[in-house]
């Protein structure tokens, strides 16, 4: 089951790299009408504001209630995290509200914007460290009970699930750990049965 990234902006590339490594097939997803062709998505990390606006421009907001409707899933980084929550804070902004999250963008403060850290995530196989990239990141304010924390830093959730969407406040496709690329490809590959 091919893996579509939405390249509108940001670094969509470096995911289908990371796909690529895990031995997953992926496509460039530019137009709306090309998500019938993909079996999951991923959102990559950019600059929400744009990309909302080019997600406006280009229709794919339909499209996308559809393909998550449908049960595909979506994986959201950084800001495709702040454009799939429910609420987005600082400014507040509008949102795909496809998983039960509150986001605050920019949250590290300023000496702190990019930043390499270790994380502890927990996959349904125990515990285990994951190298993490934080890039201007939001943070996860607040969780619905629906939500499942997935990856915690300092006490922080910095990825979580809902159902078929999965999102990270860091990068995975910028370091060489390949867990979460390979946990959001078997999402995919159980979406599709
Ligand atoms: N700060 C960006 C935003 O608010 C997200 C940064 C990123 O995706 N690396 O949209």
């Amino acid at each position: 089951m091919t893996i579509g990234v939405l390249a509108l902006q940001g670094d969509f590339d470096l995911h289908r790299k990371a796909l690529a490594r895990i031995g997953h097939e992926s496509v460039e997803v530019r137009l709306p009408r090309q998500l019938e062709q993909v079996g999951g998505l991923i959102m990559p990390g950019g600059e929400s504001t744009t990309l909302l606006k080019l997600l406006d421009e280009w229709d794919f907001v339909p499209a996308l209630e559809k393909f998550h409707a449908a049960g595909k899933p979506i994986f959201g980084t950084c800001a495709g995290l702040i454009l799939l929550a429910r609420e987005v804070e600082s400014p507040t902004q509008p949102s795909l509200g496809l998983i039960d999250i509150t986001a605050e963008r920019n949250a590290y403060g300023r000496q702190k914007e990019s930043f390499e850290t270790e994380g502890e995530a927990d996959l349904g196989q125990g515990p285990q460290p994951i190298k993490m990239v934080f890039i201007r990141a939001p943070r996860i304010r607040r969780m619905g009970p629906a939500v499942t924390p997935l990856v915690m830093h300092q006490g922080e959730c910095v990825m979580a699930r809902q159902g078929t969407v999965l999102v990270a406040a860091f990068h995975p496709e910028l370091t060489d750990d390949q867990t979460v690329h390979r946990y959001f490809a078997s999402m995919v590959r159980q979406a599709a049965g």
